[in-house]
């Protein structure tokens, strides 16, 4: 077949162009270039020898086409729309960072799809993977872990509490019953039954949390607050019942699984990015308590005061003396009162309960939208 496609050829030795038809043939490498001049002269070219010009996008089509031939000088093309469709029909398939740099859309696309799948993965991949990984990990271990935090805590913030020993009995009391009537429909882990045992220690404010694996220390200060605002134990009993939530469903475990999950997934799929883990992981999940996890705690303090007779109005109330409390303190004392918050990753995790209002409210009106 005579090719239909013409050029001038430069060939580096004679000053004058020669006509030529240019064929392009399909080859096991890619396309190869046939040259062929008026008086039968061939020029056939391999696909490594021929210097392919760049591809372009529809709408920046050149004039002209200049094709470097290396030692055999250069050819232009007069058509190189035809070029571009012969060279398509030889098998010359662009490669996708050709295509990137010819193709703005594409490179837009593929961006896109990366963004989204990093997005997806964090969004439903790490959960979804930290429960099934958080299922696998061993009360003992949580045990464990929470023992060498205690112990760390109570040489450094935490003090002996000075709750004296009948009112602490008394709402280990309640505790306890709270304990033991945790219904099938609330245990969120099948099989898993921590041992929930109740500390009071002096220090950190009016403070509540709950350790992995079934500790739950409650400070001198929450019972005192209670106390002065005349919540009583029914408040206290929510607060607990709240902290339990936590405990039932591994929160704490889960941060932790999460957050390993985040870092060795995000490494496999972008490779090596040591300072995205570094700073984005931690960003991305911290060692907060989500607000999620909140309201499920929430919704846990709600279905089990409802079970043993109990009312979360008094913790709701209670919730926002804390904060107004912390808040009063904070502007006594300038920016000191934030600085142990700081230096503890623990702190972070022990003591962040955002939206203390809009939880509140939820509480108050028995978790009704929440808990759905
Ligand atoms: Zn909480």
């Amino acid at each position: 077949m005579d090719a239909p496609l013409r050029g001038q050829w430069f060939d580096g030795r004679s000053s004058a162009a020669r006509e030529v038809g240019v064929q392009l043939q399909p080859g096991a490498r890619g396309p190869s270039l046939v040259l062929r001049a008026g008086n039968g002269e061939t020029l056939e070219l391999r696909n490594d020898q021929v210097g392919w010009p760049e591809r372009w996008s529809a709408g920046r089509m050149p004039r002209k086409l200049t094709v470097d031939l290396g030692p055999h000088g250069s050819l232009q093309v007069d058509d190189p729309a035809l070029w571009q469709q012969s060279l398509a029909a030889a098998g010359h398939t662009a490669s996708l960072a050709q295509h990137m740099q010819t193709r703005w859309s594409m490179f837009a696309a593929v961006l896109l799809v990366a963004a989204g799948l990093v997005l997806a993965f964090y969004r439903w991949g790490t959960p979804w993977a930290a429960t099934q990984l958080t299922r696998q990990v061993p009360i003992g271990w949580e045990t464990g872990l929470t023992d060498r935090v205690l112990r760390d805590l109570d040489q450094s913030w935490l003090k002996p509490s000075k709750v004296p020993a009948a009112r602490q009995d008394a709402l280990r009391a309640r505790f306890d019953a709270l304990a033991r009537t945790l219904p099938p429909e609330l245990r969120r882990y099948r099989g898993y039954e921590p041992r929930l045992v109740l500390h009071f220690r002096r220090g950190m404010g009016a403070n509540a949390f709950a350790l992995p694996g079934g500790t739950i220390v409650m400070t001198d200060g929450m019972v005192e607050l209670a106390d002065k605002h005349q919540l009583g134990d029914e408040a206290l009993a929510g607060v607990l019942a709240h902290e339990i939530g936590h405990v039932m469903h591994r929160h704490t475990t889960r941060l932790l699984v999460e957050q390993g999950v985040l870092n060795v997934g995000l490494g496999l799929a972008l490779g090596d990015v040591s300072w995205l883990l570094s700073t984005g992981s931690s960003l991305l999940t911290g060692l907060s308590y989500r607000r999620n996890h909140e309201t499920e705690a929430d919704c846990f303090a709600v279905a089990l005061m409802t079970r043993t007779g109990g009312r979360t109005e008094p913790m709701a109330d209670l919730l926002l003396k804390v904060e107004s409390d912390a808040g009063d303190k904070a502007s006594q004392t300038g920016k000191a009162s934030q600085a142990p918050r700081q230096e503890a990753g623990w702190f972070e995790l022990l003591s962040s309960h955002p939206a203390t209002p809009q939880r509140a409210q939820a509480l108050k009106s028995g978790g009704a939208a929440a808990c759905r």
